[in-house]
């Protein structure tokens, strides 16, 4: 079985489904065809207002309508007179608007309210997905994936029971394999069943991970992600006018790359294909006959050249003790206690013997509050609005060339990869 996940871009208008619906025909073999879908376009961004206590009353009629007529119009453009689908969007709806009625609106309860709120992009995406691949000829189940993806109950950032997954998946794709007429298995990206039997999620752009997910449980024969990039470049074409597609990628590399941020890949994505070796393709949905790249068990990328990350809105901190004494292990240790309590990670740090500099990603409010907690203990003095450049497999030529005239606040370089922070 062969696993494909098109993302929110590429099911964003009527005429983008129709091309995803091509490439899934395209494809069909003998073999079922599991097809992992997200929401539709900014869809999640948009239910993200929905969720009680985050927007006012006028904002959230505005929203609630916007989701419908934008959901509504794809269906009618795709699915003309059909009344099923535009009833099925009636429930799906109704249904949420039930949920956010009775759901608590106080932070406390705001992780868990928003993954029962949320869900539904996904749900509306596949249900109307689904009808138009039937209505095409192309024998399709809609599978629930509340019902085969299992979390534990940290709501937004469910964590994966990879035996009850397992379990569900196997029973469930046996059951239809038995039934022989289906062609493809289309189910929803990025959510799940919390271990309390509520609605859970994987994480903001979840989806690749439910696709690692099921081809890990299901012993799949590959993985393909269609974006709207030819592949993984070894730049953001946002930043840098020539970019290159990297054709080979070792499992190793592609972990690495998107812990320094790169965004073609979920970090949690490649760690379960890299254990049961299954190849990881990218390939654009805009041009779904070239090759694309491959990440899989090879020894180096392919071509070998620089690869270059950036990141930006990054706040760099600058953590001094107030007691005259060292940056030492105690010291170390609360500050990273701190970052630790509030889910901060850092993306490049650096100690002398009077300070600790750290930089990480800026969430106003958030780093609001860590600089006021460490303040209590140390003199931290901090720069705001910067950008973090990694350069894996750098040249000194390349370094030069990136930092320009920008001014330079924190320098790492280590054999393969240097890291800048610039202002
Ligand atoms: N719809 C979700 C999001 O936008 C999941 C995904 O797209 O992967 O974050
Ligand atoms: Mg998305």
């Amino acid at each position: 079985m062969r696993v494909f996940k098109f993302g929110g871009a590429s099911v964003n208008s009527a005429e983008a489904v129709d091309n995803m619906a091509s490439i899934v025909q395209r494809h069909l073999g003998d073999e079922l065809l599991a097809v992992v879908v997200s929401a539709m376009g900014k869809t999640t961004n948009k239910l993200e207002r929905l969720v009680p206590g985050v927007a006012d009353k006028g904002e959230q009629l505005a929203v609630r309508q916007e989701v419908e007529a934008y959901h509504r119009d794809i269906a009618s453009v795709l699915l003309p007179g059909d009344e099923t689908v535009q009833g099925d969007i009636s429930r799906l709806l109704g249904e949420m608007d039930r949920l956010r009625h009775e759901l608590p609106a106080d932070v406390e309860h705001y992780n868990y309210a928003y993954d029962q709120v949320v869900s539904y992009g996904e749900l509306l995406s596949t249900t109307i997905i689904a009808t138009y691949l039937n209505r095409l000829g192309v024998n399709t189940q809609w599978v629930d994936a509340r019902q085969v993806v299992m979390t534990d109950s940290h709501h937004r950032e469910g964590r994966v029971d990879w035996e009850a997954t397992r379990d569900a998946c196997r029973t469930l794709w046996s059951e239809i394999e038995s039934r022989g007429t289906t062609q493809v298995v289309l189910t929803q990206g990025f959510i799940g069943r919390a271990a309390d039997g509520s609605q859970s999620t994987l994480g903001r752009e979840g989806s690749d991970y439910t696709a690692a997910i099921l081809a890990y449980c299901l012993d799949a024969e590959s993985v393909t992600i269609w974006k709207d990039v030819p592949g993984f470049l070894n730049a953001d074409p946002k930043y840098f006018a020539d970019t290159i597609k990297i054709a080979h990628i070792p499992y190793n590399e592609a972990i690495e790359l998107a812990y320094y941020g790169a965004s073609v890949i979920h970090p949690k994505t490649v760690k379960p294909l890299q254990n049961k070796g299954v190849p990881l393709y990218i390939r654009s949905f805009l041009q779904p006959t070239s090759e694309g790249s491959a990440v899989g068990d090879f020894a180096t990328i392919e071509p070998e050249t620089p690869l270059y990350i950036v990141k930006e809105n990054q706040i760099l901190l600058s953590i001094t003790p107030r007691d005259f004494s060292f940056i030492a292990e105690d010291n170390l240790q609360t500050i990273f206690g701190e970052l630790n309590e509030m889910g901060i990670k850092a993306n490049l740090m650096q100690n002398s013997a009077l300070s600790f500099s750290i930089c990480i990603d800026d969430w106003q409010e958030r780093t609001d509050v860590l600089i006021e907690r460490l303040r209590r203990l140390f003199r931290v003095r901090y720069n705001r609005g910067l950008r973090l450049i990694t350069i894996r497999y750098y040249t000194d030529e390349a370094v030069e060339r990136l930092i320009a005239d920008r001014p330079v606040l924190l320098e790492q370089r280590s054999r393969q990869t240097a890291q800048v922070v610039v202002g």
